[in-house]
């Protein structure tokens, strides 16, 4: 018998985690506060609901996919939460890029009432995620994650299990951490080409062919920057809100990572400056502005005179 399944948070991922949810054969019951995201799951059997506590007694396993960690326990702690109507035996799995910390007090909490906790959040954006093979990787008890693995499996194509609870979380704000820097890194590289006078699908052929590529420039660039849709699904203050998990980890952990707090500044004032509702390819556009605005770095001056 398959469990029965609740999920909460029904946008540009979860959406998608829905339907390949309900083709490998669940039962999906869902919940989320707005009625577009629900609407465009009208035409699947996914089972809406009016309230969490309605999916919390109906559901053996809860997915969430929401924005952050504040609505994450809103949503599991608060009034009205999915705690109200949890009993023993259940299973929480938090597919949403969230803050281990918080993980780790929310997972504590259920423990006390029986419930399980895994942290699940994937990577590989709304492309991946519309085909199913998204990588996931997962934190919390080993045996719950062996018991969970299937349903994993409807949605992610690579699930790995990295340790106890939050430790899914913090491997995936690491990830996109790094995203965060090859993206804002080749944008930069790329507007001085530009400047250059070097068109930018040739330069972005070049450094696909070369040793600077990343998936920043083997995907993104050609999908979203180079014709300005920027509009690869994920926007720019989720991104930005990744690299604040990221760094205040390393904080916890007293260690400095200067290279991430330089790229993670340049995010944040895209985030301050009015992109965070944008697209996070859109830091493109954001850095041509910027560039533009900054007198030429002292630094950059003094290795172009070292030659
Ligand atoms: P999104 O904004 O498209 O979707 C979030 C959904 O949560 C929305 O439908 C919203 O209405 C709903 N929601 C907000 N508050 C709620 C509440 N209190 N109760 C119920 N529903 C609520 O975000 P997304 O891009 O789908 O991302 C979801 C999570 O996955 C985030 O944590 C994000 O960082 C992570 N993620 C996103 C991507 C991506 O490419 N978009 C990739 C990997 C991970």
């Amino acid at each position: 018998m398959k469990p029965r399944l609740g999920l909460v948070g029904l946008g540009n991922i979860g959406g998608a985690m829905c339907r390949h949810l309900l083709k490998a054969g669940y039962e999906v019951t869902v919940y989320d506060v707005s009625p577009e995201a629900i609407s465009r799951l009208e035409n699947t059997s996914a089972e809406p609901v009016e309230e969490l506590k309605i999916l919390a007694a109906r559901a053996d396993v809860v997915l969430l996919s929401l924005p952050n960690s504040d609505i994450v326990e809103g949503v599991v702690l608060g009034e009205g939460g999915l705690v109200e109507s949890f009993s023993a035996g259940k299973v929480l799995i938090d597919t949403s890029s969230s803050r281990p910390s918080s993980t780790r007090r929310i997972a504590g909490t259920l423990a006390k009432m029986g419930v399980e906790m895994l942290d699940a959040p994937v990577s590989g954006g709304v492309l991946r995620a519309r085909e199913g093979k998204l990588a996931v990787m997962v934190g919390g008890e080993r045996p719950v994650y062996e018991r969970c693995r299937g349903i994993l499996q409807a949605f992610g194509e690579r699930i790995f299990y990295v340790g106890g609870h939050g430790a899914g979380h913090l491997v995936k704000s690491l990830n996109n951490l790094l995203s965060a820097i090859t993206l804002a890194s080749a944008a930069e590289a790329a507007i001085l080409a530009g400047k250059s006078g070097i068109p930018l699908d040739v330069f972005i052929d070049v450094i696909n062919a070369s040793n600077g590529r990343s998936y920043s420039t083997e995907v993104k660039f050609p999908r979203y920057i180079l014709d300005r849709s920027f509009d690869d699904g994920f926007s720019l203050g989720l991104m930005n809100k990744d690299l604040g998990i990221a760094l205040d980890a390393a904080a916890e952990q007293e260690l400095p990572m200067p290279i991430g707090s330089a790229v993670s500044r340049i995010w944040n004032s895209a985030a301050a400056r009015g992109f965070a509702e944008k697209d996070h390819t859109a830091i493109y556009a954001f850095l041509e502005d910027l560039l533009r605005e900054l007198p030429v770095l002292e630094e950059n001056s003094q290795r172009s005179e070292d030659g």
